[in-house]
């Protein structure tokens, strides 16, 4: 499989075309605010390099899925979450057609900021 698919709207954000409002960028990760969003707080995460879902993930890749896990609670609490305990987010990855996942890029929801959320 090649680092992005052609017809992948998350490889086209990581590529930038298709524009979005980065949240965090490194050489393999990539952070960005959710167009629909259900709370205060609400942006996606994505390894760069195409995975269709985290039922593809494979050894080689639990190091930049490592990565993303160790990153989240540092970026949402610049995001605007609240501390651990009062406050908190939720990550939801949402896995082929009875997970509810829309699009097939591997990606973290980040999820937090006060309630009430328009879901969840
Ligand atoms: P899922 O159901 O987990 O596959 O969710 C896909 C998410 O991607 C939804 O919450 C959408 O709002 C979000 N989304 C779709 N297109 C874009 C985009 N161009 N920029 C940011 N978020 C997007
Ligand atoms: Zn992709």
């Amino acid at each position: 499989m090649s680092e992005h698919d052609p017809n992948c709207i998350f490889c086209k954000i990581v590529e930038g075309k298709i524009p979005s409002k980065k949240v965090y960028e490194d050489d393999d990760i990539l952070a960005f605010h959710d167009i629909h969003p259900w709370a205060p707080v609400h942006f996606l995460m994505i390894p760069k390099r195409h995975i269709a879902s985290l039922a593809h993930a494979q050894p080689k890749d639990a190091e930049v899925l490592g990565r993303m896990m160790a990153l989240v609670g540092e970026l949402a609490m610049k995001e605007g979450a609240r501390p651990y305990p009062e406050g908190g987010f939720r990550v939801v990855v949402n896995t082929g057609a009875d997970g509810g996942q829309e699009v097939h890029h591997l990606h973290l929801h980040v999820i937090g900021g006060p309630r009430p959320w328009l879901k969840g």
